[in-house]
């Protein structure tokens, strides 16, 4: 493959992240509070104003339903729209190991084989204001899960 057609793939693939994140923001999905969740978590990110609430219904160890409300630029709103797509139907050790993905992806581009769509998060490691605003969601979900009452901000968070 030459180098100008491997530059217009890694464009298109870029662009189709892109696609992905836009439609998320501009039509968050389970954008709503639940009726009576189990487990619920603040998250806040100042330096780019991004707030949310996370809710989530755990039955045993599996998370059942989850949805969100909040706030903020469009990569926090995408990434809170995607988790609680991804989220349904897996267990609280599901949610850690997911969490440490999207973390690395954020991080450093890394993308683990089994990232599914969470993958349109990887190009953000390129724009490290906005890791935080990728993972806010993430913090608030594990937060949510293990019960603590402190809303979680990403202020004194080393990402
Ligand atoms: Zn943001």
């Amino acid at each position: 493959m030459n180098l100008r057609r491997r530059e217009q793939n890694v464009r298109r693939t870029f662009d189709l992240y892109q696609q992905v994140i836009l439609d998320h923001c501009k039509h968050p999905r389970n954008f709503r509070e639940l009726a009576a969740p189990t487990c619920s978590a603040q998250g806040h990110n100042p330096l780019c104003g991004d707030q949310l609430k996370l809710f989530v219904v755990l039955d045993g160890e599996t998370v059942t339903e989850a949805s969100f409300l909040g706030s903020g630029c469009c990569i926090s709103k995408a990434s809170a729209s995607l988790l609680t797509e991804s989220i349904k139907g897996k267990t609280r050790a599901d949610a850690r190991k997911m969490f440490d993905q999207v973390h690395d992806m954020v991080t450093t581009g890394k993308m683990p084989v089994e990232a599914g769509k969470l993958a349109v998060f990887a190009g953000v490691h390129k724009f490290p204001a906005r890791v935080k605003c990728a993972i806010l969601a993430w913090h608030a979900l594990m937060t949510a899960l293990e019960g603590e009452k402190e809303p979680v901000s990403t202020e004194n968070e080393d990402v």
